[in-house]
């Protein structure tokens, strides 16, 4: 087992993957900007240390400067969390060539699944279904037109580097695919410095759902289940539930082993998880995050296990303690996104923490790296809490989110606690009736 892990992230997911990391009597190492000394993470874990200014590129995103921390502190291994490094292959290579465990999948994995037309290709490759659309990437506006016309519109434009929803167009028609087609290469220049990008199908009203998996350095693959991350806004999610109100435990079964089967057969290690759309009884591959994700909590409040620590065993090279069999699935989980921003508008509203008061009691978790008098640093991502909440059933989950959500007090910054009493309120959400383009419309029926 490692005995010092070196954390490259920041906010609740560092905190997370601390608490992990202390349970299994492993010491932690924080690495921080100048925004966040007074953090959470860097406070609780064993050592520390600053490696750069603010600015992400500078600091969550400098490779020397990690490489370094993980050096003078004597760390064994590398956690990268979710987003900064977690998806960048070149880090995941040096950080074993600089001798360190790394926490998470091969290089060689990452960067297929990266590169959104080659994962299409390689997936595709193995049996799994995907969105109809291009063979591969779309060098001009004459190609994509060609396609549009032979899977016809509406078509949606990706990113091949895409993320974060970043660099994605809808066309409805040719001209505005000329238009798209610009505005998607753009945008995708500016986010990941590749304007690589294709085309797919515009599903009609698909849901999101998404297969977590792990597997070890020994062939070994396991699938706990699905989340259902179809409330979604600008492509991003919004809340998540597992299980999906929409699969029965057959389709459950379906795309669970299909996933697993693929994961498998690509030789996958550590965690993952493969997203589908799903629609008219049909999985659609769209892609796979080679990472831990955001509401993978939804599924350890279902399944009883701790994600975060059979990634760390699996990178020290054990086995998976876990067959397929010993996966149970035990009552519902919704998961609510709180982010420091209006919760109308959306203006992201950073600042001091001057009251708090997590909810607590019976299947309640709070996920958040806030205490009073924390500054809410304007630089990064706008998530400050994660509200995950488990009952025996759907119903009886959604009451209790219900009330720990009236008991959620986070003073001093805008927060989106009212969007989400407002959501889970609605009878299409009550009722489980809701597709990826659910909340946006419904945002639109209330302006
Ligand atoms: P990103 O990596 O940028 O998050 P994804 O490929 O995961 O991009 O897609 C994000 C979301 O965009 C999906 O959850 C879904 O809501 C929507 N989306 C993606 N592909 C399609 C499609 N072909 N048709 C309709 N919606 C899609």
């Amino acid at each position: 087992m490692f005995e010092k892990v070196l954390i490259a992230n920041r906010g609740e997911i560092a905190l997370r993957i601390h608490r992990a990391c202390r349970e299994m009597g492993i010491k932690t190492v924080a690495v921080h900007s100048t925004a966040d000394a007074d953090a959470m993470h860097v406070r609780l874990a064993d050592e520390s240390v600053c490696i750069g200014p603010p600015a992400a590129k500078e600091s969550y995103l400098n490779i020397p400067a990690i490489l370094s921390a993980a050096t003078i502190t004597g760390a064994d291994a590398i956690h990268p969390g979710i987003g900064f490094m977690a998806e960048n292959a070149q880090f995941a290579e040096m950080v074993i060539e600089h001798g360190f465990a790394w926490i998470g999948p091969t290089p060689e994995h990452i960067r297929i699944m990266g590169d959104k037309v080659t994962a299409k290709k390689t997936v595709i490759g193995l049996g799994l279904p995907c969105v109809p659309g291009s063979d591969g990437p779309v060098e001009s506006f004459e190609v994509a037109a060609s396609v549009a016309d032979s899977i016809g519109y509406p078509v949606l434009i990706k990113a091949a580097a895409g993320g974060g929803g970043k660099g994605m167009k809808v066309a409805w028609d040719r001209d505005q695919l000329r238009e798209a087609y610009q505005l998607a290469r753009g945008e995708a220049r500016a986010a990941f410095g590749n304007d690589e990008v294709y085309l797919e199908k515009y599903l009609a009203n698909p849901r999101h759902i998404e297969i977590q998996l792990l597997g070890d350095h020994h062939g070994n693959v396991v699938h706990f289940g699905e989340r259902d991350c179809s409330i979604q806004r600008r492509h991003q999610k919004v809340v998540e539930e597992a299980p999906s109100p929409a699969l029965n435990a057959e389709e459950r079964e379906k795309v669970g082993s299909l996933a697993a089967r693929t994961a498998k057969l690509l030789g996958y290690r550590g965690a993952g998880t493969m997203e589908f759309l799903y629609e008219n009884g049909q999985f659609y591959f769209i892609e796979m995050n080679t990472r831990l994700q955001i509401e993978h909590t939804i599924t350890e409040m279902i399944t009883g296990v701790d994600l975060v620590r059979e990634q760390i065993k699996v990178a020290t090279g054990a086995p998976l303690g876990i067959t397929q069999a010993d996966v149970r699935f035990n009552g519902h989980s919704i998961e609510c996104r709180i982010n420091a921003e209006h919760p109308e508008s959306f203006m992201p509203s950073p600042g001091q923490i001057k009251q708090y008061h997590a909810p607590g009691g019976l299947g309640v978790r709070v996920d958040s790296a806030l205490y009073v008098g924390y500054r809410v640093p304007p630089h990064y991502d706008s998530m400050i809490a994660k509200l995950i909440v488990h009952g025996n059933s759907r119903n009886e989950c959604l009451m209790r989110l219900r009330r720990a959500l009236e008991e959620f007090v986070i003073e001093g910054v805008d927060t989106s606690i009212p969007l989400h009493m407002k959501i889970i309120a609605e009878p299409d959400f009550i009722n489980g009736q809701y597709d990826i383009k659910w909340m946006e419309e419904w945002m639109k029926r209330r302006s």
